[in-house]
């Protein structure tokens, strides 16, 4: 059985590989690609900025003549360009943030550091040439790449697509992932389940996670627990890219999924994990009419389905968006242990927590839990704690990795 670390490579290299892979793309227009895959470069249309732009409210000015009171010629706002003559020596322009700086100016005085005296202004300050201007072309050359091709969109991407005019994006098509619930015991979400019954809550929260990062779920009907049953779900699910399996692979006699992969023809490449939650979780791809298409196998306790996926799908899921390996989830930061935890080595585990942050400290906080069946605990996490597999009792004030949600 590999170790996180082992079995998290492997499914990194996998996900490298589909990266590479020549996809479809298609046009969106600028909002609808948040979350999704550029798939060609956003490039600069002009000059960043396009001309030398004041960073302050104040008065540009040479900074060589700045030991002398300056005389205000006149005043440019954001918006406007300076018509006049050429800034002379011992002159100087009042001038608002954004504006484009005029000729012979090399600096703007901030407003506070100014004395106004009349049509005076008097400074004690020095300035250097260049002070609070930035050149033009300075941030991007026109033609310059400003986001290039595999970056997943966000607010910070929009913006940079925005200024150069971009009102649609080339993306790749999103990534379709069939989700296949496993379980004589499951129910419809809408159904009032009988005592023994569970509703199919895997589905939907493994629908969330493929939406979060940028796939699109297809959720297939809950599949019971029967070898011919589950060998016909998983062969109609594989014209998807990606096919995620929950339940059914532990080691229980009604535990088939493996058999049922197996049975058309999957090559596995770990089939086990020294983690907690989700041990039984495996990976391998299945051949298809068109190439390979690859699944997971989850096990089916909620919260192990919860961060099996975070922990090898979303990487996955990551590739197939055409992602570089170097973009890819999971994510994971570094917090203080708010708590004493005991521990005994052997599993890499991740536990269901609480991060509380603000700009100077991030403690995370286990949240008592009830076993990897635990909704109500998942329920109240923003993160999971990880805990190294070589990890004993740890105290409070550790530094500790979080996983990301
Ligand atoms: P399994 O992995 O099939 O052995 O299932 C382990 C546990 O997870 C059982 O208690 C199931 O009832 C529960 N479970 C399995 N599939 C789902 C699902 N789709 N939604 C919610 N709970 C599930
Ligand atoms: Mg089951």
């Amino acid at each position: 059985m590999l170790s996180y670390a082992e079995a998290a490579r492997l499914v990194r290299e996998h996900a490298a590989s589909l990266s590479q892979q020549i996809r479809a793309a298609e046009a969106v227009d600028l909002l609808g690609s948040l979350g999704r895959t550029l798939a060609a470069p956003v490039i600069a249309d002009r000059d960043q900025p396009p001309f030398p732009r004041s960073t302050r409210d104040g008065f540009a000015c040479r900074a060589a003549d700045l030991a002398s009171p300056l005389l205000v010629v006149g005043q440019l706002r954001a918006g406007e360009v300076w018509s006049g003559p050429e800034l002379q020596p011992g002159q100087a322009i009042e001038i608002m943030t954004g504006a484009p700086v005029p000729s012979g100016a090399d600096c703007i005085l901030m407003i506070e550091h100014a004395a106004v005296d009349g049509p005076r202004i008097r400074t004690e300050r020095k300035l250097d040439p260049g002070e609070n201007i930035i050149a033009a072309g300075s941030e991007a050359r026109m033609g310059a790449t400003l986001i290039p091709a595999g970056t997943r969109i966000g607010a910070q991407h929009i913006a940079a697509a925005a200024a150069c005019g971009c009102a649609e994006l080339q993306v790749y098509t999103r990534p379709r992932v069939a989700i296949l619930a496993t379980g004589d015991e499951l129910v419809a979400i809408d159904a009032v389940p009988l005592i023994h019954q569970i509703r199919n809550s895997n589905s939907y929260s493994t629908a969330a996670q493929i939406l979060a990062h940028g796939g699109q779920p297809v959720l297939f009907p809950i599949v019971r627990d029967d070898l011919p049953t589950m060998e016909d779900a998983i062969e109609r699910a594989l014209d998807s890219d990606l096919l995620i399996l929950s339940g059914g692979v532990s080691m229980g006699k009604y535990d088939f999924v493996e058999q049922a992969l197996l049975n058309l023809r999957a090559e596995f490449f770990f089939t086990g994990v020294r983690i907690q939650p989700g041990r039984p979780a495996v990976f391998g791809r299945l051949p298809s009419t068109s190439g390979h298409r690859y699944f997971f196998g989850l096990p089916g306790n909620p919260v192990s389905t919860l961060v099996t996926f975070a922990l090898f799908a979303t990487p996955l899921l990551a590739g197939l968006s055409g992602q570089p390996v170097s973009a890819m989830s999971p994510r994971f930061a570094e917090a203080h242990l708010a708590t004493d935890l005991k521990g005994k080595p052997g599993l890499t585990r991740f536990l269901p927590a609480h991060l509380e942050s603000d700009a100077s400290r991030a403690l995370v906080n286990p949240i008592p839990w009830q076993g990897s069946g635990d909704q109500t605990a998942a329920a109240q996490t923003n993160c999971f704690l990880v805990v190294p597999e070589e990890s004993g009792d740890l105290s409070t004030g550790n530094r500790v990795s979080i996983l990301l949600l």
